[in-house]
């Protein structure tokens, strides 16, 4: 399409457009504004109060513009009226440093200044849950081995070939769609793109995948363990980095190991060095912390990583090199926001290949059963409250990520955690009552 959101409008008969963006606890917030006022809108953006969502702002700053960019509308697929379009948050006539999505545009202009061009595809598993979010939705789905259970994934075959059904109509490319490791969740997969283009993707396919759900009666959730002894959420996130022609693949070399360039290996000994402290992004909610270093699940496998290592086709690292020309990181959740989830992945792998970071040794060992034989890997954070200092430690990422941003990052997380650390709760009655 071109970039008149009017045009789009006549064009397709669309009679609102939500002008959206993401705050900084993922938390995506429109306006809908009808197709007659969208011209305006497109030159001067929508309005909103930013203190009144999860951005480090007070009352007393001026509005906050959102300014749709229109290379990201989409029609919503269920509801054609409406049409969805990503805003960029405009203050002053400044871009606001710590919106999410002006983070990782910022990012991505700088891999492209050194002629790297990241490409990303997610894997953001969910859960069909009822609607008051206190169990999974269907009571059949008791197997304590349910991956990849035909009869439980045909159960749900209306919400997840309608999602699915939207995304080949997107032209997104989907390619397979299955019932996951725990009762009642799900996996849809679709190709990889451009770092942006997948950020939202992502956000958009969370907006769709709930209000299927919502459409049957159900409800759908990305939250990173929901049932306590059920495999939770991760947001996989698969990575590699192209030329400026689009077609070259500079992290594929076959006469390296794994397949992984010289580029490839700086790229990821960046993930490496920073893992601790991007957890506090990747995986960024107090509940993030109960599926990595999680126990077993009922499954036999939490699939979910716990120290900072590296191997080749083998799912119980923190990163899997599948096979030539990518790698894997398993630890993001299904919290994760999307735009920071690829900002942080660009802003630890750029200073990776800066500073030839070497990924370290290689552990090709099944680290559910012998992790306690790595003595030489750091232990990702227990908690929310340790992969925040572990950020606040790392001056470099917070550079690489903006002041203002990594400052009303942490600020707000750790409002976050005290809120939750002044909660009371039955596990302390039950441990301390007696003492
Ligand atoms: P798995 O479950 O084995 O981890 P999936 O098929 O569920 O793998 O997801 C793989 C993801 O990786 C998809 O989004 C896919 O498009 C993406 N992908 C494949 N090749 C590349 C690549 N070269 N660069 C980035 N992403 C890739
Ligand atoms: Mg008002
Ligand atoms: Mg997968
Ligand atoms: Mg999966
Ligand atoms: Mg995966």
């Amino acid at each position: 399409m071109g970039n008149d959101l009017a045009a789009f409008a006549k064009e397709n008969g669309v009679k609102y457009f939500m002008i959206s963006y993401t705050d900084l606890f993922s938390g995506q917030r429109a306006k809908l504004v009808p197709a007659q006022a969208i011209a305006d809108m497109q030159k001067d953006g929508a309005g909103f109060a930013g203190f009144a969502t999860w951005l480090d702002l007070t009352p007393a700053h001026p509005d906050m513009l959102a300014v749709p960019d229109p290379a990201s509308v989409i029609q919503l697929p269920w509801k054609p009226d409406v049409a969805w379009v990503a805003a960029n948050c405009v203050m002053d006539d400044k871009e606001v440093d710590q919106a999410p999505r002006n983070t990782l545009k910022r990012l991505i202009t700088e891999a492209a200044r050194d002629g790297m061009h990241v490409k990303t595809g997610v894997e953001a598993e969910f859960f069909l849950i009822s609607p008051d979010g206190t169990a999974i939705s269907d009571q059949y789905d008791t197997a304590s081995k349910p991956c990849y259970d035909q009869q439980a994934v045909m159960r749900r075959y209306d919400v997840i070939a309608e999602i699915c059904d939207h995304m080949l109509a997107l032209g997104w490319g989907p390619y397979q769609n299955d019932h996951e490791d725990a009762n009642g969740q799900f996996e849809m997969n679709w190709s990889f793109d451009h770092a942006l283009a997948t950020a939202d993707k992502h956000s958009f396919f969370k907006f769709m995948v709930k209000s299927i759900a919502e459409k049957h009666g159900l409800r759908a959730t990305f939250m990173p363990k929901p049932f306590q002894g059920l495999t939770g959420n991760g947001c996989h996130a698969h990575i590699s980095v192209w030329d400026e022609t689009g077609k070259t693949n500079v992290f594929a070399d076959n006469s390296m190991e794994l397949g992984l360039s010289a580029k490839g290996k700086n790229f990821l000994g960046g993930i490496m060095k920073h893992a601790s402290a991007l957890a506090a992004i990747t995986n960024p909610t107090v509940n993030s912390y109960k599926r990595i270093n999680a126990p077993r699940t009922i499954s036999g496998a939490t699939w979910a990583p716990n120290t900072v290592t590296w191997t080749g086709n083998n799912r119980t690292h923190m990163v899997r090199v599948p096979g030539p020309g990518r790698f894997e990181l398993r630890l993001p959740d299904g919290a994760a926001n999307p735009y920071l989830l690829q900002a942080v992945i660009i802003a630890a792998g750029l200073d990776g290949i800066r500073s030839k970071a070497d990924p370290g040794k290689r552990y090709d060992i099944d680290m559910y059963q012998l992790g306690h034989t790595v003595t030489d890997a750091p232990k990702l954070p227990l908690n929310l409250l340790d992969a925040l200092r572990e950020f606040d430690k790392d001056k470099s990422l917070k550079a690489a990520l903006g002041e203002e941003f990594s400052s009303a990052y942490l600020k707000l997380k750790q409002q976050e955690w005290n809120s939750y650390a002044s909660h009371f709760t039955q596990w302390e009655r039950d441990h301390t009552l007696d003492i």
